[in-house]
């Protein structure tokens, strides 16, 4: 189905079409390089690994018109008709502890977008190696490649996750009335926490989740959606996960919702709150949608703000 099918089709069908329809080929080439980056904050070492792109058009997106969401795109020279939002997940590495800060698709979204496991293993590291898997949520573009086939992929990991995820998407008679996209996405939860049932890790506040690591909740785009706050001498880095999902449109325009969010009110609370406190630190962010490799410092511009990609860390490449 072509996308602009998929448009028409919307609003009857819910979006349960949505994950394959969104799918683009990205790094499936036969000798792709390996889509890894690595960046220093203090002593600690944050590798951006890319699982894809995934063009989620206007479709999905709630307070904007077609035609403001074109022109703010063309006015960050982007093509409104196929822009690509990236799927990122962070590794971090502290003393012998390996987070991994989300897990990728694991082709919940078509097997265009797959990329994480091998650019995971291009840095060296192992499944098996991965000591913790900090869930930021558990939709499906961050936890679907944490398990194949019922099992967990990371078979010494610690899934740590929000004690009000675990709760939403883990009682399936929360979904029996939902469209069935939503459904789909709960099952999948539920096989993540059932697969990690005896290494569930949760939490309720900004607990340190290890020496440097810091949760950071972030409620709205779902109940336990949090990020992670990484600090290490006077370095420190935000990963803030799904705080913008088509990011030159949701910075410009903060209030701009997206039809995924579980309280689209509270999603655009947090994000307001949270853009005015980076901006006016100028602390560094790293976004799960931003375009890799998702770092980047935040900046006002007009009456919201604008991404400034981070400069790349050569010492640490
Ligand atoms: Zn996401």
């Amino acid at each position: 189905m072509k996308r602009r099918q998929f448009l028409s089709l919307a609003p009857a069908a819910g979006l349960a079409t949505l994950p394959a329809t969104f799918a683009r080929a990205h790094g499936d080439a036969p000798h792709a390089l390996p889509q890894a980056q690595r960046r220093a904050v203090g002593d600690i070492t944050v590798t951006a690994l890319s699982d894809g792109g995934i063009a989620l058009g206007h479709a999905p997106l709630q307070g904007i018109s077609e035609d403001n969401y074109a022109a703010i795109l063309t006015a960050a020279h982007r093509d409104p008709g196929n822009f690509l939002s990236g799927v990122n997940a962070f590794l971090v590495e502290t003393g012998d502890l390996k987070v991994l800060v989300d897990a990728g698709t694991g082709g919940a979204f078509g097997p265009e977008i797959d990329n994480l496991p091998a650019n995971l293993a291009a840095t060296g590291i192992a499944p098996a190696d991965i000591t913790h898997l900090f869930a930021t949520h558990l939709h499906p573009d961050h936890v679907g490649g944490a398990v194949r086939d019922g099992m967990a992929v990371f078979p010494n990991a610690e899934l740590v996750v929000h004690d009000a995820d675990r709760a939403f998407w883990g009682e399936p008679a929360n979904f029996t009335a939902m469209p069935e996209m939503m459904q789909n996405f709960a099952a999948l939860a539920q096989g993540v926490l059932t697969a990690y049932g005896d290494r569930l890790r949760v939490f309720e506040a900004d607990d340190e989740i290890a020496p440097g690591l810091t949760a950071m909740p972030l409620p709205g785009h779902t109940p336990g959606h949090s990020g992670l706050m990484i600090a290490s001498g006077d370095d420190s880095l935000l990963i803030w996960a799904d705080i913008v999902h088509v990011a030159p449109v949701q910075l410009a325009r903060p209030e701009v919702t997206i039809g995924f969010d579980v309280e689209p009110a509270l999603a655009a609370a947090t994000r307001a709150l949270l853009l005015d406190r980076v901006a006016t630190d100028r602390l560094m962010i790293a976004g799960s949608h931003i375009g890799f490799p998702g770092l980047a410092t935040i900046a006002r511009a007009g009456d919201g703000y604008l991404a400034i990609p981070a400069a790349f860390d050569y010492g640490a490449a």
